[in-house]
């Protein structure tokens, strides 16, 4: 390819969501693409369209093994990442988010390749400040149900750091906020897919509480762009970095919307606010503005029209 170096990278998680659009994403760009991934959580389906990629090479690992490979990026994405994925084993998530880390790291210093953590807003834990800014140092609870999540996170970015200032390994860390799109799965419980689930079978959409808590949702495709821009962005922008949607919906303009655009007859119905259901989300996003001149351009109509095409696309397979 004339003008542009090919470069050989390794997505870890690159069978779920996010890690199978960016897989995509960087074919597109022209380089060599290396998934692992155990399929805890990720699916066959995901990669089944760049599965034939001259390209695109898959490989079944579980990063909380060592795995040997020559790479010039790691974008480190393996890890459940819903309530009801990551705590059906809590142990192997924080292994995953830690032994992982450990593992990836250790490639990156022996390979001298730039690596990337999808860290995430919940490393604020239940915040103490509204919008959070990267300074905010959080508020988790270290021992409660969600803590093999938040803490695993919390403590890849301390390796992250420490590889960082030890070893001089190359770091980018994005603090990732709500993001929908097609793939997202179906039964994870998350209020975007259930909203559409629900409208496309017709059945009653349930808000939690008044429905009037804000939520800020960032399309799939965004994000990505997000990703790739912190990756090439100079060596001292390190991150960490939220990268996620500022718009703020409420929960019921959620549901409204979703009634819309599938034209579904589905009646709103109110069940219990679950503890501790944060009031407001939302991510102050200065920082990605100004260091990886990004923002997110695609409207939640948009974003929200082509993920109802997808779950339709499921529905008619009988897939849903
Ligand atoms: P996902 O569950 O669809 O993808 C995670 C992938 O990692 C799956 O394919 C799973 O099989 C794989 N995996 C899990 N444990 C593994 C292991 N030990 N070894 C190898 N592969 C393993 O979730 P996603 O939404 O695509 O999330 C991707 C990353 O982004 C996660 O690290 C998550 O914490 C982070 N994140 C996502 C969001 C979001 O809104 N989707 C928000 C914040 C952070
Ligand atoms: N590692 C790996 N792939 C590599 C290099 C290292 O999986 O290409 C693992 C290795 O098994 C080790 C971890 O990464 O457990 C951390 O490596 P590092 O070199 O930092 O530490 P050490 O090997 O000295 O414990
Ligand atoms: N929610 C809802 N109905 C649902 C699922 C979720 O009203 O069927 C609400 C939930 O109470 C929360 C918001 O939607 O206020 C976002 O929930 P989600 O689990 O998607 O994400 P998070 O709370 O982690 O932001």
């Amino acid at each position: 390819m004339r003008g542009h170096k090919r470069k050989h990278i390794l997505v870890t998680g690159g069978a779920g969501f996010l890690g199978s659009h960016l897989c995509e994403r960087l074919l597109n760009a022209g380089h060599e693409v290396i998934c692992v991934d155990n399929f805890f959580t990720g699916d066959r389906d995901n990669i089944l369209a760049i599965s034939g990629h001259p390209r695109f090479e898959f490989i079944r690992h579980d990063i909380t093994l060592p795995i040997y490979l020559e790479v010039d990026e790691i974008y480190n994405l393996a890890c459940p990442a819903s309530p009801i994925h990551y705590q059906l084993d809590p142990v192997q998530t924080t292994k995953t988010s830690v032994h992982g880390a450990i593992n990836m790291l250790g490639l990156a210093k022996r390979t001298g390749a730039k690596i990337f953590q999808a860290s995430t807003s919940e490393v604020y834990g239940d915040p103490a400040m509204h919008p959070q800014q990267e300074s905010y140092w959080g508020n988790v609870n270290p021992i409660g149900p969600r803590a093999c999540y938040d803490e695993g996170k919390r403590c890849a970015e301390t390796l992250f750091f420490d590889y960082n200032r030890q070893h001089k390994t190359r770091i980018r860390v994005a603090r990732i906020f709500n993001t929908y799109g097609p793939r997202m799965h179906p039964n994870d419980g998350r209020v975007v897919s259930n909203f559409i689930v629900q409208a496309l079978r017709g059945e009653p959409i349930t808000l939690f509480g008044e429905g009037q808590q804000t939520r800020s949702f960032c399309y799939v495709d965004d994000l990505i762009e997000g990703f790739v821009k912190l990756m090439d962005a100079p060596d001292d922008v390190t991150g960490p970095i939220n990268l996620g949607n500022p718009v703020e919906f409420t929960i019921q303009q959620l549901a409204e919307l979703v009634i819309e655009l599938t034209g579904a007859g589905s009646i709103l119905v109110h069940k219990p606010l679950p503890q501790d259901d944060p009031r407001q989300r939302k991510p102050d996003i200065t920082l990605a503005q100004q260091h990886l001149n990004w923002q997110p351009t695609i409207p939640l109509r948009e974003g929200l029209g082509k993920t109802i095409a997808y779950f339709e696309g499921l529905l008619q397979r009988g897939e849903l």
